[in-house]
């Protein structure tokens, strides 16, 4: 069990005003499988902790791996915010510390009830499945006060009940109240079918559709970003590339009206003087630039700003004179790849014209580096297309001499409610990295590959279904090492599919996908008719 350190919660400033709880108001726990300076850097985890502690029937106490605040003895409710795969270990680990099973099944009455959420959770909950009671899918604003109250009204009920209770309310997904079979042991999934006609055959991931996003509800000194104050500027995104989860499993685009977002500046301002404006693709924001002129006024002179990544085409010099002035040394941009033929296949509206622009305008606005965000893998791409990435980067580099570039490369994987879930990690990508890397180094521009290894254990969970969930048991138990996968795989064969199915085959697109009981915000068809627009570039053999 992790120590409760007082001195840093003492550091924190709130944002709101936590209420006093009632006598005899529920006992919750709120966790975030990592350690505070990481999980108090979650905007996510940060807003639902502030809902939890303005609800008077509510006394709620945070857990992270490093420290917690006073834990009730008797939690009935556990609540964990999962933003990265690999935090599962940690899940079982804080389950562990709570004496709380970590297998649903093995619940009984005495123990809380677990649910989790946040963009892991909400794209594809198999893997986890066995571990939560209670999934919430979907944005937090529409579904956890339905939540609550669904799990108030049903408090002095048993645990079967109060289940039954909970999977009612839209979004609110109750694992162990849907049954799935196999076509075989080691087959795919052949059905995913609630236990009775009581529950709902078909759940929807709930969307908020109003206009107020988030903001942060704490500035800690403790946070990854130092005194960080955060604003949601948009939700989604409007470009759909088709490998892109934060804007196809999260659509529509919606975006804060500007004068609440000044409004919510103006607030955070008054605590810190570093602002981080969030969301998949702030410069879509239609007001943006009425945004950093009203930043670029004296008043806001030691203000240091931090953006999200940009979209290339609006690296102008409003916004890079704008980032120089508050601090910042470079801006980052996702290009996906050099090959405007892969361009066409990924949904990136992009020329290679915007891209040496943008870094013209990043040296004129007075910036020293410029970031770049590319992949390797894409559907459809052949080894020429990696040539025509290493021959964009000596352009860019030519046309801003003295500009530090970076190129950070990922793999492709695939990620459930996409156009692109259909199709697997690919193994020619390791060594195409590898390629990149010699072209790039050798020529001095920072080259800094993703590990191919995180992205194949990254596929295996984004496609996975329940079989895993004992597998990922067995590979926390072996140590959470790429050895500890192999060694798992090979103890459960015969009981589940190989690593090559989940991860690098392409599924064909009439074979039911794990989720398929959970509606995203695009229906299949339309998914399945944005993936022929990319084969539409796929090169002919
Ligand atoms: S522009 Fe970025 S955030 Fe938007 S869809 Fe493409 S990859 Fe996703």
């Amino acid at each position: 069990m992790p120590t409760a350190i007082a001195p840093t919660f003492a550091e924190e400033r709130l944002l709101f005003t936590p209420v006093t709880p009632d006598d005899g108001a529920t006992p919750v726990i709120f966790a975030f499988p990592n350690t505070y300076s990481v999980g108090i850097t979650s905007l996510g985890y940060q807003v639902v902790w502030a809902t939890l502690a303005q609800r008077p029937d509510l006394a709620v106490s945070r857990l992270f791996t490093d420290i917690h605040e006073p834990l009730p003895s008797q939690p009935e409710l556990l609540g964990l915010s999962l933003s990265w795969e690999l935090d599962y270990v940690n899940i079982l680990t804080l389950l562990e510390s709570l004496e709380i099973p970590i297998w649903a099944a093995e619940r009984d009455d005495s123990d809380p009830i677990v649910f989790g959420g946040g963009p892991v959770l909400t794209a594809n909950p198999e893997p986890f499945a066995a571990f939560f009671d209670v999934v919430l899918l979907g944005d937090g604003e529409v579904l956890l006060e339905a939540f609550l109250d669904a799990f108030q009204e049903s408090r002095g009920c048993d645990r079967p009940t109060r289940l039954r209770r909970l999977a009612q309310v839209p979004g609110v997904y109750v694992p162990s109240l849907y049954q799935v079979t196999y076509s075989a042991p080691d087959g795919p999934v052949a059905t995913i079918q609630p236990i009775d006609s009581g529950i709902p055959t078909h759940l929807e991931k709930q969307t908020y559709r109003g206009d107020h996003l988030s903001t942060s509800t704490v500035v800690t000194p403790q946070a990854a970003w130092e005194n960080i104050y955060m604003v949601e500027v948009v939700r989604s995104c409007p470009e759909m590339c088709r490998f892109c989860m934060a804007s196809y499993l999260t659509l529509p685009f919606r975006v804060a009206p500007i004068n609440s977002l000044v409004a919510a500046i103006e607030k955070g301002l008054a605590k810190t003087s570093r602002l981080g404006l969030l969301g998949a693709s702030i410069t879509q924001h239609p007001e943006f630039a009425d945004l950093l002129d009203y930043l670029n006024q004296p008043q806001h002179d030691d203000v240091r700003l931090s953006l999200a990544s940009v979209r290339t085409n609006t690296v102008n010099r409003q916004l890079t004179e704008t980032l120089t002035r508050h601090g910042s040394r470079s801006v980052t941009i996702a290009v996906e790849s050099g090959s405007e033929r892969l361009r066409r296949i990924v949904n990136k509206k992009l020329e290679t014209a915007d891209i040496i622009a943008a870094a013209v305008n990043a040296k004129a606005g007075g910036l020293s580096a410029l970031k770049l965000y590319g992949m390797a893998g894409i559907p459809g791409e052949v080894p020429e297309d990696l040539e025509a990435t290493v021959a964009m980067m000596q352009q860019v580099k030519k046309a801003a001499p003295g500009l530090r570039l970076t190129l950070g490369c990922s793999t492709f994987v695939p990620k459930a409610h996409t156009p692109f879930q259909w199709y697997g990690v690919n193994p020619a990508a390791e060594k195409r990295l590898k390629f990149l890397q010699k072209q790039l180094r050798s020529q001095g521009i920072d080259f800094r590959p993703e590990s191919y290894n995180w992205s194949v254990m990254q596929g295996l969970i984004a496609r996975g279904d329940r079989r895993l969930s004992k597998f990922l048991v067995q590979v926390r138990d072996y140590g959470d090492s790429l050895g500890s996968y192999k060694r798992a795989f090979k103890d459960l064969k015969g009981q589940l599919p190989p690593l090559s199915f989940y991860v690098h085959d392409d599924w064909p697109v009439d074979q039911p996908l794990p989720w398929d009981h959970i509606g995203g915000p695009l229906p299949k068809g339309t998914l399945l008719k944005h993936r022929e627009d990319a084969i539409a570039h796929f090169p002919t053999l």
